[in-house]
């Protein structure tokens, strides 16, 4: 039998809630299918594969060197662990050794969050300890520096649309605090766009997730300073191990970053458009009231935001989308307001008219 969702039972999914996790996150292009299989067909050196992807990507990229990882949750764990073990073979061996103590790894209160898993298990299985700095509503280089103490390794910065956005100190502002105080800055950039930018605003490390912003394959990147990438590197020996990625994989997302930065992502102009006729529409819907909003963090995304009114709720209406085969899911942080988001960056123009008509079936 042919692969299918019927095979194991499955629906099938449209995905108008974004870059999700617990939907597979995004769908990979042909270009990068034919680079996976090539890694799935052959054998390779894979100490000489990690290290050559690496230079060919820290060379598009501009950076000292790169390492290709399992996936940014993984580019966090070997991040903390390379920098609290500073490329010392008996810390890889004994990653949670008590003869270190230098692990505290800083972060910004507002940025300690659960982006599907919390930051702080991450930074803990890289044998980290998290000290917060500033408060729930804010944090400043002040607040940062405030903070450090011998036992300091690094600090951690969240740039991302799940953390406090307000009266938050920008990256250069903690690369400049890290800098003053001759610490690392490890910047989780996961779903970010620009893959420049941070590490030109000072940062010394910068972690991506592979199949967000990229539309790669289920993959990490970590980017940066050339000796705390030797010690990611190293990590392999340690708790790399049990965030092994495959040939595959690292062949199929050095493409998908070649092909990102030849041709980019849909812009916002375009999701524009193509949102203009499904708002339109949706507006025809009795009790629904969609506009177009622009993402949160400033990202240029732009997705419908439809207001629920009458009997149902937004939550009992996301419910309803997801019970039927295909299963619609949506952006859902908005509900608790009534508010229902569609992210389209992954719905075609077929998917946008079941959508529609789902909603009608729904509030009719
Ligand atoms: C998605 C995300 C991660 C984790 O990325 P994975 O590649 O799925 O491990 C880490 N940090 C932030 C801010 C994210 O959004």
């Amino acid at each position: 039998m042919t692969i299918s969702y019927e095979k194991f039972g499955l629906k099938e999914v449209i995905n108008a809630s974004g870059r999700m996790t617990i939907l597979g996150v995004s769908k990979v292009s042909e270009n990068v299918l034919a680079a996976q299989r090539f890694g799935g067909e052959h054998f390779f050196e894979m100490s000489e594969l990690g290290k050559q992807t690496g230079a060919y990507l820290a060379d598009l990229l501009q950076v000292e060197d790169a390492q290709i990882v399992s996936s940014a949750s993984a580019g966090i764990a070997q991040s903390v662990a390379a920098l609290i073990g500073q490329g010392d073979l008996y810390h890889a061996y004994h990653p949670y050794t008590e003869k270190i103590t230098k692990r505290e790894i800083l972060l910004p209160k507002g940025h300690n969050v659960d982006y599907g898993t919390p930051v702080e298990v991450m930074v803990a299985q890289g044998g980290g300890k998290v000290v917060e700095a500033g408060y729930a509503n804010m944090c400043t280089p002040e607040h940062v520096a405030m903070m450090i103490t011998e036992n300091t390794a690094a600090i951690l910065y969240i740039k991302s649309h799940h953390t406090v956005q307000k009266s938050m100190l920008s990256v250069a502002e903690a690369a400049q605090v890290a800098a003053e105080h001759n610490l690392p800055l490890i910047v989780d950039a996961a779903a970010e766009e620009d893959l420049f930018k941070y590490v030109a605003a000072g940062a010394d490390l910068v972690i991506y997730s592979g199949a967000k912003a990229i539309e790669g394959p289920s993959a990490g990147l970590v980017i940066g300073k050339k000796t705390y990438i030797e010690w990611v590197r190293l990590q392999g020996k340690g708790i790399g191990r049990a965030m092994k990625i495959g040939k595959d994989n690292i062949l199929g997302f050095t493409q998908a970053v070649e092909d990102y930065l030849k041709n980019g992502s849909e812009d916002g102009n375009s999701m524009k458009a193509r949102l203009a006729p499904f708002i339109q529409q949706v507006n025809q819907i009795p009790n629904l009231t969609a506009a177009v909003v622009q993402d949160g963090a400033g990202r240029d995304i732009y997705r419908a935001s439809v207001k629920v009114a009458g009997k149902k709720s937004a939550k009992e209406v996301i419910a309803e989308l997801k019970a039927e085969n295909p299963a619609i899911y949506t952006r859902e942080y908005q509900a608790n307001n009534g508010i229902i988001e569609f992210d389209i960056r992954s719905v075609n123009t077929e998917e946008l008219a079941k959508i529609v008509r789902r909603l009608t079936e729904i509030m009719n």
